[in-house]
């Protein structure tokens, strides 16, 4: 018995053991020269490249990828971990962190995250996205006046260390978050930003990877996930195949986050280059918004320049950004993913060239990019600001499509919560075209764009069908439709309680054999007399008859249908045959050229109107 007991708790503590450390791995970083840069095509497929500079590539493998990589016989250097040079201090609770100048243990971070909640309830939630290989949390940050609603407000993101020994941007944006929350309402830009977008924010989106030597240190830091795969390579192609191994759990987390928002602006924090690195990374082909990736970039590289060390993000080039595949191709990174997959406008920002740097410099790289990244945000409250709604003002999905620009990767989507999108494009005129199911598309045309400013459109799909409300009397009635009928017949417009409906020359009677009927139907814009046995309000729903179809009128009497939707005297609404005319009556009264107790023309209502001779109606 005891035995038994005894052997079940080593297989607990065994289970729980190999839960802990996940697979063992070893983590290859190294360098080799390279003379083409063409073979790097092949290489990125292969093991996950980090850097260039000159002829030098940077990369890192696991165990299988390192083995594949030296059969190739390039003459490697093995170089040491960026970790094992991390001398950063370590702060074990939120209070040590107070001076941003230590990097947290992994509790102290969870800890702080659920602070912020905790003292700004209004303004921050904290959401567990996802458990990752090893049970940590990838935890992310919205931040929002209302937050517990989802307004119809851009939604944006910054995320970091996706690459686990990359922790620069993981400490900025911890402070961002403790910033944009302690300084709201007093600050305008902040204020401003969190009234009008929904701010999702993740410091670490890879915490196996930045403690993988345990949840007290970050000293062992890895590159890759638990499982000792690069996340930033792991992303599915736009044809849905992947790139290196399986998806990993930490990659389908922030899949499944990302299309359950609709993101439309992003950046993801790096280290080890300086530099804004926008799309493509995985082809030389250009984005359709190429040129406005350029300006956004700069919105970011110009501001940490100007606030930076001297040499600051000049490290792969003097103007501080690049397209990526200038820089290196890769495939499966996130950059690229969230763009033709997410449909969000996305960008990969390096923050330091140091992936660990002192913890002590902390504050002077918060310095440099504080303003960048509030201005990098603020994009997303510019550009065309559009809900998407059907006529009865209800929020549609939409595609939205800028003709002569769009391409299948660069079309968005409205957020069906609330039919809200933002498309992002660099000052001009556009036309756009909005798609939506059931509605024939909608071109709108001219709308126009200016730098640093919002357009706001609001499109209605399809028409509101107008509807018609008629009171029927007990008894006889002369009525008639100014709506088109469409599908509706006798049978769905009247009820039991109907006795007859006469036109001038054919009657129906729901009472009599069938085969005494010659009244078809009922249809628009003609008059009828129907007898029902109750006062009942007839509603039937259609688009607005044109009034300036013609009714043809025989010498003598005629059974007219009234198609105006507002009444009318009978001069006015009969002018076009006044020289006819001698006599209109309704149920219970007569117009006559001389007088009469009839003076206005109503609609739902049928007139009988005698004419001297053969004409046409046709009403104002
Ligand atoms: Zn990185």
């Amino acid at each position: 018995m005891k035995k038994a007991i005894l052997i079940s708790l080593l297989m607990l503590f065994a289970l729980s053991l190999s839960a802990t450390l996940g697979t063992t791995w070893n983590q290859y970083y190294f360098r080799f020269e390279l003379i083409n840069k063409v073979e790097l095509q092949e290489l990125t497929r292969m093991i996950s490249i980090d850097n260039i500079c000159g002829n030098w590539v940077y990369a890192y493998a696991n165990d299988t990828e390192w083995e594949a990589f030296e059969k190739l016989g390039y003459r490697t250097q093995l170089l040491p971990a960026p970790s094992s040079q991390f001398t950063g201090t370590i702060a074990r609770n939120p209070g040590e962190m107070r001076n941003w100048d230590a990097y947290p243990t992994y509790d102290a971070y969870v800890a702080m995250m659920t602070g912020f909640a905790t003292s700004y309830p209004n303004l921050c939630q904290i959401v567990n996205v996802g458990t990752t290989v090893n049970g940590r949390q990838i935890i992310f940050a919205k931040i929002s006046d209302n937050v517990a609603s989802h307004e119809a407000e851009p939604e944006l993101m910054y995320s970091g260390t996706i690459h686990g020994d990359e922790v620069t941007g993981y400490m900025l944006l911890l402070r961002l978050i403790d910033t944009l929350l302690s300084q709201y309402g007093s600050d305008p830009r902040i204020t401003n930003l969190v009234n009008n977008a929904e701010i999702w924010i993740g410091p670490n989106t890879n915490p196996d990877g930045t403690y993988y030597g345990g949840n007290n240190t970050l000293a062992s830091a890895r590159r890759a996930n638990g499982n000792g795969y690069d996340l930033n390579r792991n992303f599915p192609n736009q044809n849905g195949s992947t790139n290196t191994g399986p998806i990993q759990i930490e990659t389908q987390v922030m899949m499944d986050f990302a299309l359950s928002r609709h993101i439309s602006l992003a950046a993801n924090f790096h280290g080890g280059a300086e530099v804004v690195n926008f799309p493509w990374d995985y082809t030389y082909s250009l984005h359709p918004d190429d040129s406005w990736y350029i300006s956004l970039s700069h919105v970011y590289a110009d501001l940490v320049q100007a606030n930076g060390p001297s040499g600051y993000f000049t490290s792969v080039s003097s103007n501080g950004v690049t397209n990526g595949a200038d820089w290196y191709v890769i495939a499966g990174g996130r950059q690229d993913w969230m763009n033709y997959t997410a449909q969000s406008r996305e960008v990969t920002i390096e923050v330091s060239n140091t992936k660990m740097p002192a913890a002590s410099t902390m504050p002077n790289y918060w310095n440099y990019n504080y303003d960048a990244m509030l201005s990098y945000l603020e994009q997303g409250l510019y550009g065309i600001h559009g809900i998407v709604s059907d006529p009865y003002g209800n929020p549609l999905a939409a595609t939205i499509t800028v003709n002569s620009h769009d391409t299948a990767v660069s079309v968005i989507s409205t957020d069906p919560a609330n039919g809200d999108f933002y498309r992002y494009l660099n000052p001009g005129s556009y036309n756009l075209t909005i798609s939506a199911a059931g509605y024939p598309d909608k071109v709108i045309t001219g709308v126009v764009v200016n730098a640093n400013q919002k357009t706001s459109l609001n499109v209605t799909m399809g028409e509101l069908l107008h509807q018609q409300e008629i009171s029927l009397a007990p008894g006889w009635n002369l009525l008639s439709f100014n709506i088109d009928l469409g599908e509706n017949t006798i049978g769905t417009i009247f009820d039991n309680d109907l006795r007859q409906i006469k036109s001038q020359s054919a009657t129906y009677s729901p009472l009599v054999p069938a085969h005494f009927n010659n009244l078809a139907g009922i249809s628009s814009g003609k008059g009828y007399w129907v007898n029902n046995l109750s006062s009942e309000n007839l509603v039937v729903q259609g688009n607005l008859l044109s009034t300036s179809s013609s009714q043809e009128l025989a010498s003598g009497w005629n059974l007219v249908a009234y198609l105006p939707d507002t009444q009318m005297a009978v001069s006015t609404a009969l002018a076009g045959i006044n020289a006819y005319l001698q006599e209109v009556r309704s149920l219970d009264s007569v117009w006559t050229p001389g007088g009469g107790s009839l003076s206005q023309m109503q609609p739902g209502k049928a007139y009988w109107i005698k004419v001297s001779q053969a004409c046409n109606l046709i009403y104002p």
